[in-house]
């Protein structure tokens, strides 16, 4: 089974880091014991924390050589911008990625945007690869003033976005909505539904803690389905 590579930019602060961390040990945890339950073992990915990362032995600034190394290759000066597909493009032509394929998780500070074609002014908060990346950016949710809310927030785009790149909801199951292909969100009280703004982002966010709800029943079958699939090599 693939496992988990955690990292991010010294421009995300540390109640964010905390916070996006915190989303994914939430999924990872529950996915153990719900497996545990029905008498399966490790069905849940290992989650490999390295933060901010920088290779000593490497001549600063060459290839591959440190976590702000991408950021830095793909980072638009004129738009002030993160060029996520350049991102993505680095990240799956890593060495690490090519040896052994896994889950990378990215937070980064920096304003992202998918790809030169988009406006200049356009902010994307997070760009995701099923079952290679996804990229997320803290800086459109600056904008909301109560840091408390602003954490759960965090908490929950990262949650979703480990979701995308998971793959729930599954294609197969009834209800799930397809949106751009590959990519497709729940129905459902749950931390995978679409959000078309931030007002709406912040309003499902509260809506969910109300309700204690990170992923509904239907997602965490279909995250399971997903694991047991790909620990007998049928993925
Ligand atoms: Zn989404
Ligand atoms: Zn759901």
């Amino acid at each position: 089974m693939k496992s988990i590579s955690l990292v991010w930019t010294d421009t995300v602060d540390d109640l964010e880091v905390r916070f996006g961390l915190a989303a994914v040990q939430e999924i990872v945890n529950s996915l153990q014991v719900i497996s545990f339950r029905r008498g399966l073992f490790q069905a849940a990915p290992i989650v490999n924390v390295f933060g901010n990362w920088v290779i000593p032995a490497l001549p600063q600034g060459s290839d591959y050589s440190s976590l702000q190394w991408y950021v830095d290759n793909s980072y638009d000066h004129e738009r002030s911008r993160v060029i996520g597909a350049k991102l993505l493009d680095l990240i799956l032509n890593e060495p690490w990625q090519r040896s052994g394929a896994h889950y990378d998780v990215m937070m980064i500070g920096d304003n992202l945007v998918p790809s030169t074609e988009n406006r200049p002014e356009y902010e994307a908060l997070a760009l995701s690869m099923p079952g290679r990346a996804t990229v997320v950016s803290m800086a459109p949710l600056h904008k909301i003033n109560d840091d408390r809310v602003r954490l759960f927030v965090v908490r929950r785009v990262v949650g979703h976005q480990l979701g995308h790149l998971f793959g729930i909801p599954r294609a197969q199951r009834p209800g799930a909505i397809s949106q751009t292909p590959g990519e497709r969100h729940c129905p459902n009280l749950c931390a995978m539904r679409d959000a078309d703004d931030l007002d709406a982002l912040v309003g499902m966010t509260l809506e969910e803690l109300e309700a204690h709800i990170l992923l509904c029943a239907d997602c965490w079958q279909d995250l399971l389905q997903i694991m047991v699939d790909s620990y007998h090599g049928m993925n």
